[in-house]
């Protein structure tokens, strides 16, 4: 029987041009990541996903590993079409490799032998067309890390942008400058996992923690809808220090940048810290509102958090979007994406009007 990583071998195309370069020795420079392999022929990348055959980068194409439509609250993005159905795709494999990883069959499926995921084979027609059958807005490239998935990210975004539809990404962040101008033209909106505010806690998860602030910083640059999260892990990335440096260069970028910071349970391999408690969350989202983020969120508590599950006018505190969990309950904003008390301009990518959801909580396409 074929191995995961042979089946994988055969779906494959040619990396686009602007994310390799022939460099000496016949490797190839690989631009979809951060880590920027040089492959040399016979070789795969760090993600174990790309690879140098013969002088030709070989990328994923052409299969799923999991689809699931969720609510956009889920990805979560806050400032985006509240309550719309988000379409979501994965391939598998990863750039990283954290140990408490909530993705972990469909991101570690080369490297963990626990974790695995066939693959399901599939074209950009046919994920597209279940999209807006199913009533979906976005269509989202998440489970795994999508950038190392780039190309067949964007066959897709760009039958979903034939749709009518918008695209994401649900990304760690861990991104090159040649990859997100290869992604721009495609894409509307980016949430990047923003795991510690330390270089150290980035190279234990297998990266570095400078390709993902500049990614932030080039995604703002760009005009892409950004959105953060922290995952909350008690004596990991919980200390005051750290939590001040990250919230305030969060807020040197933009103030309007909403800060998602959520709460840790024990999962995959990282079984030793303790499970973050409602009172961790809200002090850690009150300290990055002392930072000058305008917009912070506390999420995985529904109706544990106080305020933080709701969205308020920075001017004047109006209730703008109320939720518990992910579900939407009131929605306020004018059809500018304005505060219907003070006139203020909300920033996010609102539609002119709250359009209902279709579902607050995950479901599999086949089940409808
Ligand atoms: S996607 Fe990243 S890890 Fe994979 S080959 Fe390219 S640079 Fe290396």
């Amino acid at each position: 029987m074929a191995t995961l990583a042979e089946m994988l071998e055969s779906r494959t195309v040619a990396a686009a041009p602007e994310l390799v370069e022939a460099i000496e020795r016949g490797r190839l420079r690989c631009y979809a990541c951060g880590h920027a392999c040089p492959i040399p022929d016979g070789a795969v990348g760090v993600c174990k996903v790309r690879f140098n055959r013969g002088g030709v980068l070989h990328v994923p194409y052409g299969y799923v590993g999991g689809v699931q439509c969720d609510p956009i609250e889920k990805k979560p993005f806050f400032h985006a079409h509240p309550g719309a159905l988000a379409f979501s795709f994965g391939m598998l494999g990863c750039d990283l490799h954290c140990s408490y990883c909530q993705n972990w069959v469909t991101s570690q499926a080369l490297r963990d032998p626990a974790a695995v995921a066939p693959p399901r084979d599939t074209t950009p027609g046919e994920l597209v067309s279940n999209a807006v059958r199913l009533g979906a807005r976005v269509v989202v490239s998440t489970y795994n890390e999508p950038l190392i998935t780039s190309e067949w990210a964007v066959s897709i975004f760009a039958a979903a942008r034939d749709a009518g539809l918008m695209t994401a990404f649900v990304s760690n962040g861990n991104g090159t400058p040649q990859v997100l101008r290869y992604l721009r033209p495609w894409l509307d909106l980016y949430k990047v996992d923003l795991k510690s505010f330390d270089d150290r806690h980035y190279r234990e998860l297998g990266g570095r923690i400078e390709p993902v602030l500049a990614t932030i910083r080039s995604l703002h640059e760009m005009g892409v809808w950004l959105e953060i999260v922290t995952l909350l892990i008690p004596g990991f990335n919980d200390s005051p220090a750290e939590l001040d440096r990250l919230t305030a260069f969060l807020a040197g970028v933009s103030p309007d940048i909403p800060w998602h910071v959520t709460a840790f349970h024990k999962d995959y391999r990282m079984s030793d810290p303790d499970d973050t408690t409602p009172d961790m969350l809200v002090s850690a989202a009150e300290r990055g509102q002392r930072n000058g983020l305008r917009y912070v969120y506390a999420g995985n508590l529904p109706g544990r958090v106080g305020d933080f599950e709701n969205t308020r006018c920075h001017g004047c505190r109006a209730l703008l979007v109320e939720r518990h969990g992910y579900l939407v309950t009131r929605y306020t904003l004018t059809e500018n994406g304005a505060c219907p008390e003070c006139g203020m301009v909300i920033p996010g990518r609102w539609g002119p009007r709250f359009e209902g959801q279709i579902a607050s909580v995950p479901f599999l396409p086949r089940s409808r």
